[in-house]
Formats: C-alpha cells, structure tokens, sequence
C-alpha cells in the first residue's frame, strides 16, 4: 500500500520550462545578426550540460549560460548591449506568473487527506521559494525539499530523514532522468507525467518500461488511478 506520495514541481504540477523556451528563442533572435553559429540551441545545450558541474540547475546557470554561448558564437565580438539584455532576460525568466496545471490544487488537497506528501523540486534556492509561494500548495504538503540535483543519494538521503519507506512511496515527476530513474533507484514506485515538451538534457535517459513499479501518464489528475492500481494489486 502506499503512503507517501513526492511529487517533482517544475513542469509536473505547474508549467516552467516553456518560459525558458520563450526565453531561448527572445535569445537566439538578439544574436542573430552577431553568430557565425549554424546551430544556437545546440551549442547553447552544450554549455548548459557542461555548467551544471559548476552551477547547477535554474536561472542563474541558465543565464550565465547564455551569456557563455553569446561570447563563443561570436568569437568575443558581442556588444555589451547584447549582455545586458541577456541578463535582462534572465530577470525577465524569475517574474512570470506562476500558473498550475489544471485540477492540480483540487488534487492535491485530496490526497493530503489520505497521504504523507513531499515536494522535492530542484534549481535556484530562491526562484523555487519564490514559485513554491506563488503556487498557495506549500500548506498542502508535509515535507518540501529543495535539492541542488536528483540523484539516488540524495533521495536516500531525504526519505531516510524523513523515515519513509520507499517500498510505500510514488515519486510523481515529468522527467526520467532526475524523478523517475534515480527514485526507482533507490526502491519507490515512479510516475512519468508527460505534460509538455521537456527540456533535451531531461531526455537523455531511457524509460524503465520493464519495470512493473514504473507507470505513465499524461495529466497529473489521472495519478489517482495508477494509485488506485497499486493499492489494488
Ligand atoms: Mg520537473
């Protein structure tokens, strides 16, 4: 049976990463007339991947990210105008509306009634704080953890904390590579939720289908029958 239920955040219970793709396009149309790149997403994924060592996830290695790439693509000659409004844009990326996916609110106040709920949402300390507050569910959950990466010793390390057997706990998230492999990893049942399009680094890993502890869905309302499945079986 199971008793507690984590959920992921970013673009699992509210949509996020499609600002950081307005964001990219609002980017890569200021270099246009500057690149000698063929490829801007690529070459800008690339100084992503290679920044999380360094600066983790969120705006911040977001930004500076941009701003790397804007150097490399046009061999230093950037105008420092062109920064500033890079550094604008990620601002710009720590101000939109934060808005929930639909039935999420109503969900979630559901199964508070029933089970032991943890929020683990990974990026910039203060950016999530700041959407943790606009999304009115803090109250909801029991535990919420703010993680610089999702790996299986860090989500050992936080149901450990918490005394949670993992054997009775779902981790519900939109991403394989950083909710569902490493939680499953270390004993939980997992979630998939495919909401929108993921950012390219979250789909670099493969779905654990032969798993019978691994579901997926593509709303987070239907998690009460895969709930009901696994209490079921
Ligand atoms: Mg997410």
């Amino acid at each position: 049976m199971i008793s507690t239920i984590a959920f992921d955040a970013d673009d699992t219970l509210w949509s996020n990463n499609k600002h950081f793709n307005t964001t990219e396009d609002t980017f890569k149309s200021l270099l246009e007339e500057y690149s000698t790149s063929s490829d801007l997403s690529a070459h800008l994924l690339k100084v992503e991947k290679k920044n999380i060592a360094y600066h983790g996830f969120g705006v911040k290695s977001f930004t500076l990210s941009m701003i790397e790439t804007a150097i490399e693509v046009t061999q230093g000659r950037v105008p420092t105008r062109i920064i500033s409004q890079i550094l604008d844009l990620g601002r710009e990326l720590q101000r939109y509306p934060l808005v929930l996916y639909p039935g999420v609110r109503n969900l979630i106040e559901k199964l508070s009634t029933d089970y032991t709920l943890i929020m683990i949402t990974m990026g910039d300390l203060f950016d999530q704080e700041r959407k943790i507050a606009q999304s009115g569910l803090g109250n909801l959950f029991d535990q919420i953890e703010i993680v610089s990466k999702k790996t299986p010793e860090n989500y050992r390390s936080i149901f450990d904390r918490h005394e949670i057997d993992c054997s009775s706990c779902v981790m519900v998230g939109n991403s394989i590579r950083s909710d569902i492999l490493p939680s499953m990893k270390v004993g939980c049942w997992g979630v998939l939720v495919s909401n929108e399009p993921n950012w390219e680094y979250e789909n670099e890993a493969r779905k654990p289908i032969d798993s019978n502890r691994y579901f997926e869905i593509s709303e987070l309302i239907q998690l009460q029958n895969v709930l009901s499945k696994i209490n079921s079986a």
